[in-house]
């Protein structure tokens, strides 16, 4: 069950979000250029403009150097912010919507970008946190930090634990939160001492949120939430009363949940921070141990914080008596997935032909968020065809769609790029179909996505998934596949006519070999090491500096080492598709013609042809 499964975090366990491994070909050249780039104003014209009323809402930069601003009709704009240290008073007696984006590192997607796979789900990463700043005069920092209108108080949060499905274990163990927050007496009575943190590990879009909500509404006692991120502003010391207001308004509201989204934004290592500490945080931090610490016994506040950086947060959370309960909220497994399915299924016309078994099985690593998403994309989709049900057409839609990003059906394709990018997927499919012991190939598409013009749609097996473990024939099968569109554009148009197409596959390959021999010691001259620190976005800041730990000699026999696997798999990649080439052209055809192939037209061709695939391996 998914809560019994210990939560991975390390970069290839955690965040492998594979749920299709698009091999896309990114066209730089070819993107519209819409102009959608905001023009850019003056400071004094900006600061008139406030004082006229006519900006809604300004989005500050991490750096604060510079802010978009939305103007009340709608238009955009860039202003170079002067170190005006009116501006925020003035922001706020005119009612503008002040949002510093936070300084974070990059959003998980990104990093998960880092790790060993295609990652393609890009929800809800990257956020702006909107926020109307209170009016009033006064020391403009103080008017911030007592601010209500950050702490969101639900009185009653009407999210149920049968809103929440596929996670039961994590329900489970939460449960007894409920039971206390519902009769703290009879926990008293008998000397009980009640967990005042419990802390929610798991990754983006998991439930954790909902979670939370429910343990509020099954308690039926109100729910105070704030997010990390927003402690962290750019005022010294807000953050700390900020916290203490929080506390204040918990505890004339006990019994209550208190819910800290992203806690790792204030509760990172304290010291950690790129280029020296960051004071702000630190004391934010240290306010928000020390009200912990300060509420005695059982006051009906139990903090419920969540994260996906559970290896960034400071030990000091973790002691006994703050957070020392953790409830892991992992990604939900295929029944959790059928549940979860069920659940948004409620209130959506189904026709009979959706098949929620099915959507289960073809989904491996959705999370919660995803699956809600997908069913609402497909009940969208069947209204826009006027459509009374929604059929399993809209589903299947919905489910590329999430994955990989709205078709764009309206852009021109001329003939020949057409011809090339078939080319390039059909070569990325081949490979794939014809490798031993890979993902089988859920669909090829020459439709154009997002930056990709073509895609390939594997599915992974659940087994893999589930495990996060890949064995090392699978990895170089992987790059062989990778490397499979750009051998193909080789092949038909020769080497001078290679597109850079290619440029993403190209760079997961290097990844993957590289992660190969520093990190999964599959590399025969180095042996089973892991050499240097854990790289990408994992652990920045804590040790960015500290990743080399080897001699340059090692360095050099790393790069040998990758070379030697990055030319195999180009080797294996060039002799399935060479040994199979009128196979390769009859593909390509099939693309140009219909623009997507299916998997059991893609098995038709290969059931029907002469392939070879013995002898490469
Ligand atoms: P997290 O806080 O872990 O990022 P959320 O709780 O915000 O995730 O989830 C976002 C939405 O996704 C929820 O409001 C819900 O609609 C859906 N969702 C996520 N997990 C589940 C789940 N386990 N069961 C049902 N719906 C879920
Ligand atoms: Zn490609
Ligand atoms: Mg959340």
């Amino acid at each position: 069950m998914a809560a019994n499964k210990r939560w991975r975090n390390a970069g290839l366990y955690g965040l492998l979000v594979v749920v299709l491994i698009a091999l896309g070909t990114a066209f730089m050249g070819g993107r519209p250029s819409a102009d959608n780039s905001p023009r850019s104003l003056r400071y004094s014209d900006f600061v008139a403009s406030v004082q006229n009323n006519q900006i809604s809402r300004v989005l500050i930069s991490p750096d604060r150097g510079t802010a978009l601003v939305v103007e009340s009709d709608g238009q955009r704009a860039q202003v170079n912010l002067a170190p005006d240290k009116d501006l925020l008073k003035l922001l706020t007696d005119h009612n503008v919507d002040i949002a510093v984006q936070p300084t974070r590192q990059a959003p998980v997607w990104q990093q998960a970008l880092g790790s060993l796979l295609f990652p393609l789900l890009l929800l809800g990463g990257l956020f702006f946190l909107l926020r109307r700043a209170q009016g009033g005069g006064g020391n403009p920092a103080m008017s911030f930090g007592k601010s209500k209108a950050r702490v969101q108080m639900e009185p009653q949060t009407q999210v149920t634990f049968d809103d929440v499905a596929g996670i039961e274990g994590a329900k489970l163990e939460l449960t007894e939160v409920v039971d206390f927050l519902k009769n703290p007496d009879r926990f008293t009575a008998v000397g009980a001492k009640i967990p005042k943190g419990v802390l929610l590990v798991g990754p983006p879009g998991t439930g954790k949120t909902l979670l939370a909500k429910a343990v509020a509404g099954e308690a039926g006692v109100p729910f105070f939430s704030i997010s990390g991120s927003e402690f962290v502003e750019m005022f010294v010391g807000v953050g700390a009363s900020r916290v203490r207001d929080l506390f204040e308004q918990a505890k004339k509201n006990a019994p209550c949940i208190v819910f800290i989204d992203e806690i790792d934004a204030v509760g990172r290592q304290r010291g950690a921070g790129l280029g020296g500490g960051n004071d702000e945080r630190e004391q934010t931090l240290n306010q928000l141990l020390t009200e912990m610490d300060g509420f005695e016994g059982n006051t009906g506040i139990i903090i419920v914080a969540a994260t996906n950086r559970p290896d960034v947060l400071d030990q000091a959370l973790m002691r006994p008596g703050r957070f020392d309960r953790q409830v892991v909220v992992d990604r939900p497994d295929y029944s959790g997935r059928l549940q979860i399915l069920g659940v948004h299924a409620r209130g959506k016309t189904l026709s009979k032909d959706v098949d929620l078994d099915k959507v289960a099985r073809r989904t491996p690593g959705f999370t919660g968020a995803d699956l809600a998403n997908l069913l609402n994309e497909a009940a969208i989709l069947a209204a826009r065809r006027q459509l009374a049900e929604i059929s399993m057409d809209e589903v299947n839609d919905a489910i590329e769609r999430v994955m990989a990003g709205p078709e764009k059906k309206d852009r021109v394709m001329s003939e020949k790029r057409k011809r090339l990018v078939a080319y390039h997927e059909a070569g990325h499919a081949l490979v794939g179909a014809l490798m031993p012991d890979y993902d089988p190939v859920q669909k090829i598409s020459i439709i154009p996505r997002g930056r990709a013009g073509g895609l390939t749609f594997f599915t992974p097996s659940e087994e893999r998934m589930e495990s996060g473990l890949y064995s090392r024939s699978y990895l170089q099968n992987q790059m062989a596949v990778a490397l499979g569109g750009r051998v193909a554009e080789e092949i038909v148009y020769g080497e001078d006519e290679v597109t850079t197409g290619a440029s993403n596959d190209l760079q997961q390959v290097a990844r993957v070999a590289r992660q190969m021999v520093t990190r999964f010691g599959m590399s025969d001259k180095l042996g089973p090491v892991a050499l240097g620190r854990a790289q990408g976005g994992m652990f920045l800041g804590r040790d960015i500096a500290a990743e080399r730990d080897f001699s340059e000699d090692t360095a050099a026999t790393i790069d040998e080492e990758v070379s030697d696997l990055v030319a195999v798999a180009y080797r294996r990649a060039t002799t399935v598709l060479s040994g199979n080439r009128a196979v390769l052209d009859e593909l390509a055809d099939l693309l140009v013609e219909q623009e997507t192939v299916d998997a059991e037209q893609l098995q038709e061709l290969l059931l029907s042809r002469d392939v070879h695939v013995a002898d490469y391996v």
